[in-house]
């Protein structure tokens, strides 16, 4: 099936495209929501997080230990490495079996993931779009949405890869400023990607 990746930096606005494809009949497949689904649901993974940060990721009733990892990989590349070697793979195996039990019908789906470019998942899409926004409206945007701090919003934005970087890895954009609308954007590369899928 065609395969879509869809990302762009925290609070760019792509959870709210991707809700405009679904409108369309296009399935949406959410990477970080599903890799907090399976941090404490796929028995793999549980395992080889216990393997590498110690029995007590875990509390006895099986909910993950947040601030036991954060305090390992908090500001530590290796260890965030690590747990990412861990995490990513299983997000991919997550994403085969959803692929699998999706309508055959479907034109295309599209994989929503915040590091998709970091994580090299966009090698596995056929095309990809970025989610785009000025800086500013995207940390009002977070601070508004999480009731965090400008600074709490910053340090995020900072582990990722910056726009300029993924404007060169990216196939298509959507501009979500003030001045674009997106569901015409949508609605444009709705239309490409049906084409393509086709084709
Ligand atoms: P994250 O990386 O944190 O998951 P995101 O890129 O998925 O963020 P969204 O959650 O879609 O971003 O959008 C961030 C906030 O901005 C949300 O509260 C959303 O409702 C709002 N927002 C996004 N786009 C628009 C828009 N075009 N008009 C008004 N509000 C918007």
């Amino acid at each position: 099936m065609y395969k879509v990746g869809i990302t762009g930096g925290i609070g760019s606005g792509k959870t709210t495209v991707c809700k405009v494809f679904e409108v369309l009949g296009i399935p949406v497949f959410y990477a970080d929501t599903e890799a907090k689904n399976i941090m404490i649901g796929d028995a793999v993974l549980i395992d080889g997080i216990k393997s590498a940060f110690g029995n007590e990721s875990y509390f006895a009733d099986g909910k993950l230990n947040n601030k036991h990892i954060a305090g390992i990989v908090f500001n530590n590349e290796t260890e965030l490495a690590k747990l990412n070697a861990l995490v990513h793979p299983a997000v991919f195996r997550a994403f085969d079996a959803w692929e699998a039990v999706v309508n055959p019908n479907v034109p295309y789906t599209l994989k929503e993931a915040a590091l998709l470019f970091e994580s090299g998942s966009y090698k596995m899409c056929d095309t990809t779009i970025l989610v785009t926004a000025p800086t500013e409206l995207r940390l009002n945007r977070v601070i508004e949405r999480d009731n965090v701090t400008a600074e709490q919003v910053k340090a995020r934005m900072d582990k990722q890869f910056s726009d300029v970087e993924k404007e060169k890895l990216a196939d298509h954009f959507v501009i979500n400023d003030e001045q674009h609308g997106i569901i015409a954007q949508v609605l444009a590369l709705h239309q490409q990607f049906l084409s393509m899928s086709n084709g």
